[in-house]
């Protein structure tokens, strides 16, 4: 699943590859579920014509959803879900399976919503309504985004009285790190999974707090996590290197980079959680 350092990875690609340009046309391909991906709108008409025609006039980002500002006073909001890709090809490319959504623009060259599981979806609303969304308050902390001063973090975190893990997984917490980048930032901060949230010394909380911020930072340095089975690219179709850093993440057996020991996989909460039983206490 593409999480916030990918979607953030995303975001900047876009800004560099999309600003400026004047969509000239946007097809939304036929297909038993293609509907999905613009639930929101009733009509495929309705949606073509609210980005037909208008610019982009910057790329935003809030929390896991991507967003294209236009020049018509409307935003489009790209969320990717499990499995959803943006690609930036030509118009002569070939089109590959599940492409949904495929906008394309007048100097040239397409961006295509490409989603095997269908679990992301594309809308088009003002600035406004889009703030009063219920799910756009959804969460408390974007680590990329928000500087949070630590006292506050410190008094969410006793607020919380949760396991550590549960709550770094909370996506109405801290938004986008999944598994994998709870795990890590976990393991980066010398704390189990299941050390409440409420018993950390301050030093635990400094070092949480910088490693949360770090962590996701040299996700998006290393251009994100591909693995098997979240064929993560960006929008070049290029893979992530941050695999290949995880200290964790899907090493059960293997050494740990810092002390040797055997990585332990448990099952938390119904997911399988890594760590180190000599580093993480
Ligand atoms: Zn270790």
């Amino acid at each position: 699943m593409p999480e916030l350092p990918e979607i953030e990875i995303v975001r900047r690609d876009l800004e560099k590859e999309v600003v400026g340009r004047r969509i000239k046309d946007v097809e939304v391909r036929t297909g038993r579920n293609a509907m999905k991906i613009i639930k929101r709108h009733g009509r495929r008409k309705e949606f073509q014509d609210l980005l037909t025609g208008a610019k982009v006039e910057s790329i935003d980002r809030h929390g896991k959803w991507i967003l294209l500002e236009l020049d018509n006073d409307r935003v489009a909001v790209i969320d990717l879900g499990e499995s959803g890709i943006l690609v930036k090809t030509s118009a002569s490319d070939v089109i590959v399976p599940h492409t949904h959504i495929v906008i394309g623009f007048t100097i040239g060259g397409q961006l295509r919503i490409v989603d095997p599981k269908l679990s992301g979806e594309i809308f088009v609303t003002t600035p406004e309504d889009l703030k009063g969304m219920e799910e756009y308050q959804g969460f408390l902390i974007d680590p990329l985004e928000t500087p949070l001063a630590w006292q506050r973090f410190s008094a969410m975190l006793e607020d919380r009285k949760e396991a550590m893990k549960r709550l770094l997984a909370d996506q109405n917490f801290v938004v986008g790190l999944g598994d994998l980048y709870s795990d890590e930032i976990l393991f980066a901060s010398g704390l189990r999974y299941d050390r409440p949230s409420d018993e950390l010394s301050s030093q635990d909380v400094r070092r949480l707090y910088r490693s949360l911020t770090e962590t996701l930072q040299d996700a998006v340095k290393a251009r994100g996590t591909s693995l098997k089975d979240t064929q993560f690219t960006d929008l070049g179709g290029v893979s992530g290197q941050y695999q290949s850093e995880l200290k964790v993440f899907k090493r059960e057996g293997e050494s740990c980079r810092r002390c040797r020991s055997s990585i332990i996989k448990e099952r938390f909460d119904g997911k399988d959680t890594y760590f180190c039983p000599q580093c993480q206490s």
